[in-house]
């Protein structure tokens, strides 16, 4: 008898399992509109012309294989600050900023988690409700309490900024406050510039802090700036905080686990040490990040021409994406008769659109339609071509009534 025998089935991931079942099923029509990553109008994988170029320089440049050190590549966490804050951002310049390379948005998020863990114990997370799914798995694993803060408004498709704000002032002070920085998954509703403002508020006055998980800049309104505005009014205010970034979207970089932890500081002494206590914490969990991602976006982000080339490839992405939500949105408002208000589809930002469709409902979408989204009512836009969209409304419809 195995000594494993007491090991039970863990059950499959709600993300990834999605794209498990997607596989397993022979239909022609078939889509996978679980997992968030972006396909091209022929729903293929797209490996951006920024990355090719980069990645031909770094073999000209015949770069070796040594370690990194385990804060992870210096011209990487350089630009990475710098595309989050502003290059001439004062908290940068005057050295308030700790930086340290992660293993994409998850590996960082979680090595947040863990500098959670260690210096404010039994400090709570709030996290939004809904949110990512592996945000409760990182908090868990991590040893960090956490509790849900309201967030989304089923009646109005919309933010229940009040029930959000009341959750955020009763959690104790000193409490985290997760926030996504835009593109909210998988709702795909962010706060307004002015709720944003309310929300610092709030967090300053009662002493908690905020930690800005940001995995789609540049990905929500097609600007790397104005995507980042929510951390930067934090900032702006003098308030610390932790902020988690991916490249696995916005660089399509997916596999390449390529990101980082920051944490904005009061002082450059504070940042030093909290530096310090990350590559502690890193050192025993993997030892040094991987290189390939990160020279790739120093490549790109530090030579001016394929920073524009990025740009430009980015707002392609968005705009793409903005594409298959309009006709979307036009083919669920011609096909139901029912008289039903789509036009939430089109207030929706990012990757994601949140349809309302319950579990069950999503059962059908993928049993009778051959159409594998989150159980949560989650699609993902970035792998829908326009050509799918009418079969896609179709499903819908059928799948609601
Ligand atoms: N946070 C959010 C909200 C996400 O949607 C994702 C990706 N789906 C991530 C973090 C991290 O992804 P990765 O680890 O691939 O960077």
């Amino acid at each position: 008898v195995s000594k494993f025998e007491a090991v039970t089935m863990a059950p499959p991931d709600p993300i990834l399992g999605v794209s498990e079942a997607f596989r397993a099923d022979t239909s022609d029509a078939k889509l996978n509109l679980g997992v968030g990553a972006y396909r091209t109008e022929e729903l293929q994988p797209l490996v951006l012309n920024v990355v090719k170029k980069a990645e031909k320089k770094m073999l000209e440049s015949g770069e070796n294989k040594e370690y990194l050190p385990i804060e992870g590549l210096a011209a990487f966490n350089k630009a990475t600050a710098e595309l989050l804050l502003g290059a001439d951002s004062p908290a940068i310049k005057e050295g308030r900023v700790a930086t340290v390379q992660g293993l994409s948005g998850t590996g960082s998020l979680r090595l947040g988690a863990a500098f959670i863990q260690r210096y404010f114990p039994g400090a709570k997370v709030l996290i939004s409700s809904p949110t990512w799914g592996n945000h409760k798995n990182i908090f868990n694993d991590a040893g960090v309490p956490w509790s849900e803060y309201r967030y989304f408004e089923p009646k109005t498709v919309g933010l229940d900024f009040e029930g959000m704000m009341a959750d955020i002032k009763d959690a104790p002070s000193g409490s985290f406050i997760l926030l996504h920085g835009c593109a909210h998954n998988p709702t795909g509703i962010d706060p307004t510039p002015e709720q944003w403002e309310k929300i610092a508020d709030l967090i300053e006055e009662k002493g908690h802090m905020a930690f800005f998980d940001v995995a789609y800049q540049g990905f929500a309104s097609g600007s790397l700036d104005q995507d980042a505005d929510s951390v930067r009014l934090f900032v702006k205010r003098g308030l610390e905080i932790l902020v988690a970034q991916s490249y696995s979207k916005n660089l399509g970089l997916y596999a390449e686990r390529i990101g980082a932890i920051n944490a904005v500081v009061h002082s450059s002494d504070v940042a030093v040490r909290v530096k310090s206590q990350l590559k502690r914490l890193a050192r025993p969990m993997y030892s040094n990040p991987p290189v390939h991602g990160a020279k790739i976006v120093a490549n790109v982000v530090g030579d001016a021409a394929l920073f524009d080339e990025w740009r430009a490839e980015m707002e392609m992405m968005a705009g793409r994406i903005k594409t298959v939500r309009q006709r979307l949105y036009d083919d669920l408002s011609t096909k139901d008769k029912s008289g039903k208000d789509w036009s939430f589809v089109l207030k929706q930002i990012g990757m994601f659109s949140f349809t309302g469709l319950n579990r069950a409902q999503s059962d059908n979408m993928s049993d009778k339609w051959h159409v594998y989204m989150t159980k949560d009512g989650r699609i993902s836009l970035a792998g829908l071509s326009l050509a799918k969209c009418s079969y896609l409304a179709d499903a819908i419809i059928d799948s609601y009534y």
